[in-house]
């Protein structure tokens, strides 16, 4: 059993602190954010996690896990201090490291014996030993600098972290070492893989992963669209390729692009770094234009079957966050998409089984965009469905009960979810990515 502290408590911070704390651990988490905290010590998880909501009562109720604001309450007698915390995009593209090295200078003064500080953040190259100069500035004991980073996937996180494909440490020092693999014992004990490198190594480690799925999902988005001006179907051709055990099924769905808090700021991070080493990524800055032109494909399908005029046309857009089983709406092609046709005079009705929140905090002002209760409300009037985030319950859904309530049975589906032989079957009009369109046919 350790003492840890778990800086930042978003998604990254709060799923590791709650399974450090399941694995046996006292773990405190410590958040700027005074409501949240609060929100947390009454027992409420304020994301949405699959699962996580029975973890963190069981570890509450174990009192494994604590939370506070005070970072200096949660220091005392810590023996691995995680750095969570958020590592947006600054203006130049480079990670803003302001939130990291801003704890990094408050914890100096704070460690009162030997700890391992670890980078959890998505951190550039380079970064352990930043923090490492920062916390020495005012540090008396001895310490060490890990970098860490995290690969859990929103919407499987628990799953991620309890049975991880590999658990990456970096470090040079035998003492952190010793204490990281202790730490996640309980986890390689079950056969699950731990990795030691150097920090600088284990930094680029993850960027390089992010950048790879990045690049995967925009070849399968342009074979998506090659598919279409050749009569192929994406949904053939992906199983074909995926089969293929070098290549792999996952992260070969052809869509809307990726979003998500990841992907894009990593990807553009990336490049950075290799700048700064007078490198040039040229192949991801394509990743990212061409991902930005795939947010655009529905769009565009939209306005050619509507003579490029949605002015005073309704539609329902089923799904908002970037991708399903998550309430996070960073980067969501759903917002993109939502601009785009409320631009060109559109109506939006719209619906997410968890994101609805963050959305109304995010779009609260646009009059455009009405957020409706449940998908059946979203199509009351509407012209046409449009389809932005694959859940589960919407590919379930009575497509009778979808056509009864158009206007028009018009569906477009950014990430299709209905087969071509249903959607024939049921007599809508769809149009899908990198599929042929399904015509309703005409009884003669
Ligand atoms: P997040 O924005 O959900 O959470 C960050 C938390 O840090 C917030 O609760 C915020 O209030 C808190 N915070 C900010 N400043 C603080 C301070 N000075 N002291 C204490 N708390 C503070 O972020 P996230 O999605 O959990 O990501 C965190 C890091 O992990 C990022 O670097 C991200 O790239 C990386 N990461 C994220 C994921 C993911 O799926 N979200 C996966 C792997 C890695």
């Amino acid at each position: 059993m350790k003492k840890v502290v778990i800086i930042g408590t978003g998604y990254v911070g709060l799923v590791s602190g709650t399974c450090f704390a399941e694995l046996g651990n006292d773990v405190t988490c410590v958040d700027i954010d005074e409501q949240k905290v609060v929100q947390m010590q009454n027992g409420k998880v304020p994301i949405y996690e699959p699962g996580l909501e029975e973890l963190f009562a069981r570890n509450i109720a174990g009192r494994r896990l604590h939370f506070t604001t005070q970072l200096a309450d949660a220091m005392e007698e810590a023996e691995v201090i995680f750095l969570a915390l958020p590592t947006p995009s600054g203006d130049d593209g480079s990670a803003d490291l302001s939130y990291v090295l801003g704890v990094a200078d408050e914890l100096g003064p704070l460690l009162k014996r030997y700890a391992v500080v670890v980078d959890k953040s998505t951190v550039p190259v380079g970064t352990a030993e930043q923090v490492s100069v920062r916390i020495a500035k005012n540090a008396a004991v001895a310490f060490d600098v890990v970098s860490n980073p995290e690969f859990l996937r929103e919407g499987v996180a628990i799953r991620d972290f309890m049975e991880p494909d590999r658990i990456v440490i970096g470090t040079s020092s035998k003492k952190a070492r010793k204490v990281m693999g202790e730490l996640y014992s309980p986890i390689t004990n079950e056969g699950h893989p731990i990795f030691f490198m150097n920090e600088r190594s284990a930094e680029l480690t993850k960027y390089a992963a992010n950048s790879f799925l990045a690049a995967k999902i925009t070849f399968i988005n342009q074979v998506a669209n090659l598919c279409e001006r050749v009569g192929a179907d994406v949904e053939s051709v992906r199983l074909g390729v995926g089969s293929d055990e070098r290549i792999g099924n996952r992260f070969l769905h052809p869509g809307i692009g990726y979003g998500g808090s990841c992907f894009p700021k990593d990807v553009l991070a990336l490049i950075h770094t290799a700048h700064e080493h007078g490198y040039d990524f040229d192949l991801l800055k394509t990743v990212i234009d061409r991902n930005r032109s795939q947010q655009r494909v529905l769009v565009d399908k939209i306005l050619k079957y509507y003579g490029n005029d949605v002015s005073g046309k309704t539609f329902a857009l089923w799904g908002l966050a970037f991708k399903p089983d998550t309430d996070d709406i960073r980067e969501s092609p759903a917002l993109a998409m939502i601009q785009a046709l409320t631009e060109a005079g559109a109506a939006i009705r719209a619906y997410d089984p968890e994101a609805m929140e963050n959305v109304r905090a995010r779009l609260g002002g646009n009059a455009k965009v009405v957020l409706v209760k449940d998908e059946f409300a979203a199509l009351q009037h509407a012209d046409a469905l449009l389809i932005a985030t694959e859940w589960n319950q919407f590919s379930a859904v009575s497509l009778a009960g979808v056509k009864e309530r158009l206007k028009k049975p018009v569906i477009f589906d950014g990430r299709n979810i209905f087969s071509l032989k249903a959607m024939q079957a049921a007599g809508f009009y769809y149009e899908s990515i990198g599929r042929p369109i399904v015509e309703p046919q005409v009884v003669v």
